[in-house]
């Protein structure tokens, strides 16, 4: 899920007390916080290497990623997949398995991974002797090393050892719609790249990081690892230095960094580190003020500014040690006990507040003065319980505990999980009285994330330090009782000392009792009309035309040819393979539909359950985006409503607005029972489809409802020119065609309530579109939208896109009228 970071103005401090310090016993068990800690990261491990880690419930997900196509893979051009391919002995699909799923969901973010393994060597290399005497040394170097091999397999460097290519993201928020376990999924997952022209700096810097930091933690135990890592560490600084740019593509709602310089900074500090050449590092200067580019008290996957200061702090450059005191007095002057000071923002506030304790600690560390550890103490315990309400913000530490996360691995049902993700830290309380609602869909405060965890091990770590406390016998006597755990994980090292020898189990740990859930629970979305289940029909396995009742025109593959994500249409019947498809029934009721083409099926995109969600071919997996269930049309032979099992059959294949004309688009919807949902069979039969018939009545299109479309302000006059749009757009070059992802973006204050965007017929040509109306006008092809993606709120963007055949030009000539 979408992970907030607030920028520099949003921080507001909680209000600073005027009461004295008391000072606090150490009452929590930090080295059992962060013994337990680690294992947050086997519940999102990823691939292969999943079965037999510290998790019984766990096992391996997602293995198909080791043939992600590159086809459909996002922002690569012809260069880097020739490099790519030839790596990969000339087979036109990459291996992305394995690394860590991001947070509640499964996507996976080399700039979040990155940023997590940076911070767990900056940990390990700050406090070794923490990890070696709570026996956590070999965990935390194992999740560095499955990091730190993930980055290496999607990083492919050129015969100069240059960066030709990086995959940043594996799937994008399309993922979100799924609420299923990772070993479960079977959805495709689109893949998105950085290459020397579609740069992604802030990414390929936090990668460098980690795999320095990882190169660093290695350097003893395995020599020529560790130099592995450092070759793709520099290469990725050096790539991050020479393009400082970010793409956006797929992970922009998620995760849209604010900045690069200051990844790239952070990147090139610790490869210099790594290298051991500090001597020749010049650190970027500290400019003395907050805000700006340089916002020194962020640490977050946006903003790493604060962790630069206290590493550098930490390796004796003194200027920066005033930069941290500056950061923890910030917000830590004489917190009051039992109170949230470090709040930041109401998404994911726990991790700002672990963050101000590293500095305070660093601080402590530096100047002696216990005052910024007992600081850090009040803020760590009350995340462990010293609280109004005595709850801890960490999962299975304590008595009361979030119930609920946000976590589609651990949580299947929606409520309280069933699997209890022991040492997890979830995003926490929303501000300073501490406000949390311990409910699954309140991600703001039940999700937790990798990079929140790992500034929490960060802050667990420092105040072990601190405290002397690496006694972690009371995470063994969890890890020894819990059902959760594997107690024959092997973390690859050699012992582990306080790792127990495998104990006969006694029984599990009894979970807290649910409490009740307040009344806030959303009600019941309204009820969506749906097909009866009793109409199911059972249509014979074979090749079939499919031809809807109210234009009387096929189900197309745009343009007749084929590749992952091609789009369908309707079109009049003319017998060429785009138009044939095989129907294969499932034992389950369910059958997938083969284009004539090849092996594509008939595909709802990312199998949304959601009114639009486009329908096209797409590579043959069989997943529920990929499974249909026909439901027989009273009275009509051969008739059927295609219902879709991503829906749960409560939405079917519909032609666009009831629209007749010849590329209109199909896509999902829910059932009306209207005749632009009807489809008749027609068995080829080696024969061509009949030419269409005109349809008898000619409906006039009804616009859809605009279920999700906000509303313009009323307030402002919605403008048409085309003052303060802008365009983004994405090319997928596949060799023989392409198709192009298009994104139009209202900059200005104001709604508009149309828009008309010309492109340069000299740069690109359409053979499909979908969710537009091109005509072509000299020059240009002038692309209108359609009734109900006309308006866009200010600050909104409207998406569409374009299939073409041959080569587009690199860039797209456009204006806006
Ligand atoms: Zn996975």
């Amino acid at each position: 899920m979408v992970v907030s970071a607030v920028s520099a103005v949003a921080m507001t401090a909680g209000s600073i007390a005027a009461m004295p310090v008391t000072a606090q016993a150490a009452t929590k068990d930090y080295a059992k916080a962060l013994k337990l800690s680690l294992y947050f990261y086997d519940a999102n491990q990823c691939g292969p290497d999943t079965t037999g880690n510290g998790l019984s419930w766990r096992s391996a997900c997602h293995n198909y990623d080791a043939q992600a196509s590159l086809d459909s893979a996002v922002g690569l051009d012809r260069t880097a997949k020739s490099i790519i391919r030839s790596r990969n002995g000339g087979k036109n699909t990459v291996d992305l398995s394995g690394g860590y799923h991001d947070a509640g969901d499964h996507i996976k973010s080399a700039m979040t991974m990155g940023f997590s393994c940076v911070s767990l060597a900056w940990a390990y290399y700050s406090y070794k002797d923490v990890f070696d005497k709570t026996g956590s040394t070999d965990h935390a170097k194992y999740i560095m090393r499955e990091m730190s091999d993930y980055f290496m397999k999607a990083t492919y460097l050129d015969g100069n050892n240059n960066v030709a290519a990086l995959c940043y993201l594996v799937s994008d928020s399309g993922d979100h719609v799924y609420w299923q376990s990772p070993e479960n999924q079977t959805y495709h997952r689109p893949t998105y790249w950085a290459t020397p022209s579609h740069p992604s700096a802030d990414t390929a810097g936090e990668m460098a990081a980690g795999l320095a930091g990882t190169s660093l933690a290695f350097k003893d135990s395995d020599p020529s690892y560790a130099s592995k890592c450092l070759k793709y560490a520099k290469a990725l600084r050096d790539f991050a230095k020479k393009y400082p740019f970010t793409s956006t593509e797929g992970i922009g709602d998620m995760y849209k960094s604010d900045s690069q310089a200051d990844d790239i900074a952070w990147a090139d500090l610790w490869c210099h580190l790594a290298e051991g050449k500090m001597s020749s590092y010049h650190p970027i200067a500290y400019d003395g003020s907050y805000g700006g580019s340089y916002d020194g008290w962020l640490y977050s996957w946006n903003k790493v500014w604060g962790g630069y200061a206290a590493l550098l702090s930490q390796l004796g450059y003194s200027a920066y040690t005033t930069v941290v005191k500056n950061d923890a007095d910030r917000l830590l002057k004489n917190p009051q006990s039992g109170r949230y000071y470090v709040v930041g923002d109401s998404w994911g506030a726990s991790r700002y507040s672990c963050i101000w304790q590293l500095y305070s600690l660093k601080y402590a560390e530096k100047s002696g003065d216990k005052q910024y550890v007992r600081n850090a103490q009040g803020q760590m315990d009350y995340l462990l319980g010293d609280n109004p309400t005595g709850t801890s913000f960490v999962i299975g530490y304590g008595n009361k505990y979030p119930l609920q996360p946000h976590h589609r691995a651990a949580n299947q049902s929606k409520g309280v999980a069933e699997h209890i993700l022991y040492g997890t830290l979830v995003g926490g309380p929303k501000d300073e009285t501490g406000i949390y609602d311990d409910y699954w869909e309140s991600y703001q405060c039940t999700e937790p994330a990798l990079d929140y965890q790992a500034c929490f091990v960060l802050a667990a770590s420092a105040l072990c330090k601190a405290t002397g406390q690496t006694d972690a016998s009371g995470a063994d006597a969890v890890i020894r009782s819990a059902k959760e755990f594997n107690t024959g994980a092997n973390f690859g090292g050699g012992s582990t000392p306080s790792q127990p020898t495998a104990t006969p189990r006694p029984t599990a740990t009894p979970k807290p009792t649910a409490t009740q859930r307040p009344t806030q629970a959303p009600s019941n979305p309204t009820a969506t009309p749906k097909p009866s289940q009793g109409q199911t029909s059972t249509i014979q396995d074979g090749w079939y035309y499919i031809k809807n009742v109210n234009s009387q025109k096929y189900l197309t593959v745009a343009g007749n040819y084929a590749y992952a994500a091609a789009n369908i249409e309707i079109g009049s019947g003319n017998g060429a393979q785009g138009q044939k498809w095989y129907l294969e029934n499932r034992s389950d009721g369910y059958f997938t539909l083969k284009s004539g083409l090849g092996s594509y099926n008939i595909d709802i995109a990312y199998g949304k359950d959601e009114n639009e969600a486009n329908i096209q071919i797409y590579n043959q997996h069989g997943g529920d985006a990929q499974q249909f269930k026909a439901l027989a049309v009273n009275g009509a032979s051969n008739t059927y409503v295609i219902a879709t099992k991503c829906s749960n059959t409560t939405k079917v294949f519909d032609v666009y607005g009831r629209r007749t004309a010849d590329g209109t688009n199909v896509m999902q919807w829910q059932y009306t029972g209207a005749a632009n949902q009807q489809w008749i069979f027609e068995p080829v039969n080696g024969q061509s489809a009949q030419p269409t018939a005109r349809p008898t009545s000619r409906p006039t299109a009804t616009p859809k409802p605009t279920a999700t479309q906000k509303p313009a302000d009323p307030t402002k006059a919605p403008q048409t020119s085309g003052k303060g749009m802008d365009l983004d757009y994405s090319i997928n070059d596949w060799g023989s065609g392409y198709q192009v992802s298009l994104k139009v973006k209202n900059m200005g204050n104001t709604a508009v309530s149309s828009w008309t965007l010309k492109l340069k017929k000299s740069d690109i040509n359409v053979a499909s579109s979908w969710n537009v109306t091109i005509k072509e006008s000299g020059e240009y092809y002038v692309i209108t939208p359609l009734s109900w993606n006309s308006n866009i709120p200010a600050g909104g963007s409207v998406e569409f896109g374009i299939c073409g055949s041959g080569h587009p030009s690199s860039s797209i000539g456009y204006t806006f009228s």
